[in-house]
């Protein structure tokens, strides 16, 4: 079963998809999107991407993602930061890492302690390849 719902659940309330930049995609990020979308590779860099040099964000619109409203709209190709979000491997590094990531997304779950979440966090990096 996955340690996910333990420390985290989503309840989309979008946080994550706002701001003027957005998480950089890889080349396989590129890959599982343009599929997910079905379009052709250039539609999909002229409408959604923003390219600077060899970085490929997302354009954003509103303040947000442009794949944002009321949820993920290339849920099943977003970028696999996205996915891992907000479960960050930074959070064992540093507790202030933890309390900046946990004021922010509300799915965390805050009833554990530091040293319980990291616990959780630690198993799940360590053992299984999840997404959120
Ligand atoms: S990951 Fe956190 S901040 Fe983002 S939508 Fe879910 S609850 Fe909100
Ligand atoms: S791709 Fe989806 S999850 Fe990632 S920032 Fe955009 S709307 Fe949010």
């Amino acid at each position: 079963m996955t340690l996910v719902p333990q420390i985290f659940t989503c309840t989309r309330c979008g946080y994550c998809c706002h701001g003027e930049t957005t998480v950089s995609l890889n080349a396989d990020d590129q890959k599982r999107m343009i599929q997910a979308l079905n379009e052709p590779e250039e539609t999909v860099r002229q409408s959604f991407w923003r390219v600077t040099g060899n970085t490929v964000q997302m354009k954003t619109v509103d303040g947000h993602c442009v794949f944002y409203d009321d949820g993920c709209r290339v849920h099943a190709g977003r970028p696999w930061r996205c996915g891992q979000w907000p479960l960050h491997p930074s959070i064992l590094e540093d507790e202030s890492n933890f309390l900046a990531i946990s004021d922010s997304c509300p799915g965390i779950n805050k009833n554990l302690s530091y040293r319980q979440f990291c616990e959780i966090l630690r198993n799940l990096l360590n053992n299984d390849s999840f997404s959120c």
